[in-house]
């Protein structure tokens, strides 16, 4: 049987730090006494490390897209219940998850509706997939510009006074029609004369995100305070009762 010379070993290792290989290097041994044992052609063994290095590439990205977006923890697909939000199919949420179609167009998401709805959950949903970032208004726009999703979560927080409300302004007419943003609000539009205080930049503002967007408006009950009641209904009391005096 042939193996690998152990010179040539060595020489791999060098080649292999110097091209920037990492996950060939640390497998192409085994897999090269694999390939002698079983007599591989050198064609699969090129192949196997060739593939090996990009599905390992493609883990590394998320894993880093991951930590960079910093996720509500447990905020996923599979602990969403769509019951809860008939107006909105698992189906609907997957295609948008999985297709880069709306990303690549620069089209927006938003979700309205009061709070506990679900919509901070459904964005972190949005997030895990594609492993995107949240806006620091203090960040600069130009640099949001590599991320092909941004989401907004809960706008009219972000908006306090005039300052943060222009650069919010510019940051959706710098990313309209080419990078997406994904919004969620307690108010739909009509209200937001009230988290924009400038009407003709409402309007603006409006006008752009509503241009190419999928809008969903999760009119549903607190998901929060549906649990307690369900929770207090199971078991007559909710679990964590207490009496809280304010001189106790
Ligand atoms: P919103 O952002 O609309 O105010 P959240 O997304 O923060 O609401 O939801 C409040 C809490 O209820 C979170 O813990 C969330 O995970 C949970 N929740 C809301 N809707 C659902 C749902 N349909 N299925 C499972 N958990 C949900
Ligand atoms: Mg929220």
């Amino acid at each position: 049987m042939r193996t690998t010379d152990p010179g040539d070993a060595a020489r791999i290792e060098l080649l292999l730090a110097e091209l920037r290989l990492p996950a060939i290097k640390l497998v192409w041994a085994s897999l090269a006494a694999q390939a002698d044992k079983e007599g591989w052609p050198a064609g699969r063994f090129l192949a196997a490390l060739a593939e090996h290095e990009i599905a390992e590439r493609s883990r590394r990205r998320l894993e880093r897209h991951l930590a960079e977006a910093r996720l509500p923890p447990g905020k996923t697909l599979d602990s969403f219940d769509f019951e809860a939000v008939p107006v909105i199919s698992k189906a609907q949420v997957m295609a948008l998850a999985a297709g880069d179609a709306w990303l690549n167009n620069g089209a927006n998401l938003l979700l309205f509706g009061p709070p506990g709805g679900g919509k901070s959950h459904l964005a972190a949903v949005q997030r895990l997939q594609i492993a995107r970032r949240e806006l620091a208004l203090e960040a600069a726009i130009a640099k949001l510009d590599k991320f092909h999703l941004l989401i907004l979560d809960d706008i009219a927080y972000v908006t306090k006074d005039q300052a943060e409300t222009s650069v919010l302004f510019e940051l959706i007419s710098a990313r309209y029609e080419r990078r997406s943003l994904l919004i969620t609000a307690n108010q739909p539009f009509g209200e937001w004369g009230k988290i924009f205080p400038d009407q003709a930049m409402t309007v603006a503002v409006v006008d752009r995100l509503v241009h190419h967007a999928t809008i969903f408006e999760m009119n549903v009950e607190s998901y929060r305070r549906r649990a307690a009641l369900e929770r207090k209904r199971s078991r007559g009391r909710p679990p964590t009762h207490a009496t809280i005096t304010a001189n106790a």
